[in-house]
């Protein structure tokens, strides 16, 4: 399931999406760094005026933290700035597809948009396992677009991966 611009000719619809892929890359050189000691995953939340107000790395092994997900990361920080549990009018940009604990804190935060980089037929909660925002249980409707710069988001995933197997 795709949820990619369908009237990605309109100069408006390109300019956003110049700008998810400027920040996309921005995450994905973070995501390079933290990979050294984690799963190389950031997150970033925006304001309505494109600020980012709270970013997140995996910190699953540095805190020992089962939680410690860079989506909830980032919400974390965002809501001591905001000030506030609610991100209606907010957007998270992430390399991986929130996996469905996250998916789920991300309704419970009323996140107005998800934009992520690779799907994860595995454990993903926007679509690619199961689409929990979709779901009946899910009482807040977020607008979801995957695959930007899709390609280069797997293909950090995919190294570090490799590289995992090879160290054992
Ligand atoms: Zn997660």
């Amino acid at each position: 399931m795709r949820y990619i611009f369908e009237n990605g000719n309109s100069n408006k619809d390109l300019q956003k999406r110049t700008n998810y892929t400027l920040w996309m890359n921005s995450i994905l050189r973070r995501s390079k760094e933290i990979g050294k000691v984690e799963l190389p995953i950031c997150s970033m939340i925006l304001d309505e005026r494109g600020r980012c107000i709270g970013r997140g790395v995996n910190k699953r092994n540095i805190n020992k933290d089962p939680l410690g997900h860079a989506e909830i990361m980032a919400l974390r920080q965002a809501s001591l700035i905001k000030n506030d549990w609610r991100f209606n009018e907010c957007t998270i940009i992430t390399n991986l597809e929130p996996c469905t604990m996250c998916s789920s804190a991300l309704i419970q935060a009323r996140m107005g948009k998800v934009i992520f980089g690779a799907y994860d037929k595995k454990r993903g909660g926007l679509g690619g396992s199961i689409d929990l925002s979709k779901h009946e249980s899910a009482h807040h409707r977020m607008e979801i677009i995957g695959g930007i710069l899709e390609d280069e988001c797997s293909q950090i995933l995919k190294i570090w991966f490799k590289k995992m197997r090879t160290r054992k």
